[in-house]
């Protein structure tokens, strides 16, 4: 199998019959770069910068965060490269940043909630990001967005601090894609008026599961509800890609989910036109694919829709296409 794989390394992503999709890799830092190459991805679906904020006592400067993000997009050569901004809270900590602890950190104080109360962190890394634009195929993802006036004020932001830029004649990168995570349910439900304003969505199952099933991902008392194949979480996921595909927009996936083997052949059938997944998933997802026609994931995708629960979904997939 290793063998097969291996073929597949400088190959596009296409089905059997010829439909492609694009194949990326999540990275936390640029030393996560090697196994980008070595596995064949087509970009990186989500470079996940709090690893830049993190292990130190201060925030990172707009210096050392340019030289990140320019050293990525540079290494990814034209391929895209979609940043997220701080995703901090949650589980992950900054101690010097001070923050109260909380009763429910994942419902509390975190990724954008928090930039947009911390302003001039958060327009550091926006003036990194838009500078690093000029070095390759760089796009800007918001984590965590519940509402339009949260896309909104982020955006609004990123166009200030794109417009100083330009008044003292530092170059950005031109027309950079800015999309947002929707991994909270009321954002899946919204998607169609979402999709009138953002450019692109990556779906963060990793989260997007654990609020609509209400079962924190981290606790091995209730992963039992934790269920990628549950037909509620295939609903949400079909009607952010219908609802982007609607407004002439794409819609990639960058939770662990896009690359499991029970999955791929949903997402697949569902329209998923980006799968974000860790770079080692990357060759044996290009081979799965390479083996289904899109109209069989389509059909086994729409079976699945109308099924009771994530065990029926997984007894369908397996019987569909055994390799999964
Ligand atoms: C997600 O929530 O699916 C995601 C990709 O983000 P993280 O795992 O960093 O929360
Ligand atoms: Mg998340």
């Amino acid at each position: 199998q290793k063998a097969e794989w291996a073929k597949l390394k400088n190959e596009p992503s296409v089905s059997k019959d010829g439909t492609h999709v694009e194949l990326v890799a999540n990275i936390g830092t640029p030393n996560d770069l090697e196994g980008v190459h070595n596995n064949g991805a087509e970009g990186v679906g989500l470079y996940r910068t709090e690893f830049l904020y993190m292990g130190r006592n201060e925030l990172p400067t707009e210096e050392e965060q340019f030289d990140a993000y320019k050293q990525v997009v540079e290494s990814l050569d034209g391929k895209p490269v979609v940043i997220r901004t701080l995703d901090i809270g949650g589980d992950k900590e900054l101690p010097y940043l001070d923050l109260p602890e909380e009763m429910n950190p994942f419902l509390g104080f975190r990724a954008i909630r928090l930039c947009l109360e911390m302003k001039d962190m958060f327009r550091t890394q926006l003036r990194a990001l838009l500078r690093a634009g000029a070095f390759g195929n760089l796009k800007i993802m918001f984590p965590m967005i519940a509402t339009l006036e949260e896309f909104r004020e982020a955006k609004a932001l990123l166009e200030e601090e794109q417009q100083k830029l330009h008044a003292e004649g530092v170059e950005t990168g031109s027309d950079i894609e800015v999309g947002i995570m929707v991994e909270i349910p009321s954002t899946a439900v919204m998607a169609p008026q979402f999709a009138k304003e953002v450019d692109f969505f990556s779906i963060g199952t990793n989260d997007l599961i654990q609020y609509t099933m209400a079962a924190d991902r981290m606790n091995e008392r209730v992963s039992y509800l934790y269920q990628p194949y549950n037909p509620a979480i295939l609903g949400l996921v079909k009607s952010v890609i219908d609802a982007s595909h609607a407004e002439g927009k794409w819609t990639g996936m960058c939770g662990e989910m896009a690359g499991d083997p029970i999955a791929v052949p949903l997402l697949f059938g569902l329209g998923l036109d980006e799968f974000s997944m860790s770079a080692t998933s990357v060759l044996p997802a290009r081979s799965q694919l390479s083996k289904m026609t899109k109209q069989e994931a389509a059909d086994t995708a729409a079976e699945a829709l109308k099924l009771s629960t994530a065990d029926e979904v997984q007894q369908l997939v397996e019987s569909r296409f055994p390799m999964a």
